[in-house]
């Protein structure tokens, strides 16, 4: 999978891949990146990739030229490309959409910065828009690392333990039960004492159960919707 993001500052997202999971996964040729700067593309004199918004509004909005000539470039390169802009407008990303999008072959983010995008870049060129929460950001770097992240550890072979998918947060709807590694007892804390008997059937029984709670507690949402899906 190529994650190619559009940003006007490649260097804030450059460090998240030189460490740890993803840096591996590029080591090991299951993901790559690369970056186009807008500013690279401008044909304004002074570089500008921002103007002030027509109709009057606070603050300036990144431009058409600079993003419909990188984003054009891009898909010249890639026709297949999937192009997903970052906006607090859109729809929050769920992990049903970065499993779906970790069959893709290209994924290109574009990330907003001062008040925004052009509203004509993202009717030419989006096939997808995510936000990332109810709030709003200073840029949509973050907002794309994030979805990258995501959508790699769903990518085959990017995680050392892909079992560990199986049982995470929101695949079967519910939260993941409360987990425990050594040591049994730390500062007078000890672990669920049946997590120690190593009645495996039980011990998933109890996980269930665990979620169950745990979902009920943190998000009642979730909790409806899981367990009406059982009915
Ligand atoms: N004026 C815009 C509004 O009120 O909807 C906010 C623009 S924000 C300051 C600049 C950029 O940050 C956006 O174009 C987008 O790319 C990114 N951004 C901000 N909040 C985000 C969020 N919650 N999810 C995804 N991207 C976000």
């Amino acid at each position: 999978m190529l994650f190619s993001f559009v940003t006007l500052f490649p260097n804030l997202i450059k460090g998240y891949f030189s460490e740890s999971i993803l840096k591996r996964a590029i080591e090991d040729d299951k993901i790559s990146i690369d970056f186009y700067n807008p500013r690279d593309f401008t044909t304004d004199k002074h570089n500008r990739v921002d103007a002030p918004m027509i109709g009057g509004g606070a603050g300036m909005l990144m431009t058409v030229q600079p993003l419909f000539d990188t984003l054009d470039k891009l898909k010249v390169d890639s026709p297949e490309a999937h192009v997903i802009f970052l906006s607090p407008v859109a729809k929050t990303f769920t992990q049903n959409d970065a499993k779906r999008l970790a069959k893709k072959e290209h994924i290109v983010f574009v990330s907003g910065r001062y008040e925004g995008i052009d509203e004509r870049v993202i009717e030419a060129h989006a096939d997808e828009l995510f936000s990332i929460g109810d709030y709003v950001l200073t840029g949509g770097e973050l907002a794309s690392m994030v979805l990258c992240d995501s959508i790699s550890r769903n990518i085959d072979e990017v995680l050392g333990n892909s079992d560990s998918l199986s049982v995470e947060s929101f695949e079967n709807t519910l939260l993941e039960a409360p987990s425990f590694a050594k040591p049994k007892c730390y500062d007078g804390n000890e672990v669920v004492s049946e997590f120690l008997k190593g009645n495996h059937s039980r011990i998933t029984d109890l996980k269930r159960g665990l979620a169950l709670y745990k979902t009920k507690y943190f998000r009642p949402d979730l909790y409806k919707k899981g367990t009406k899906d059982e009915k």
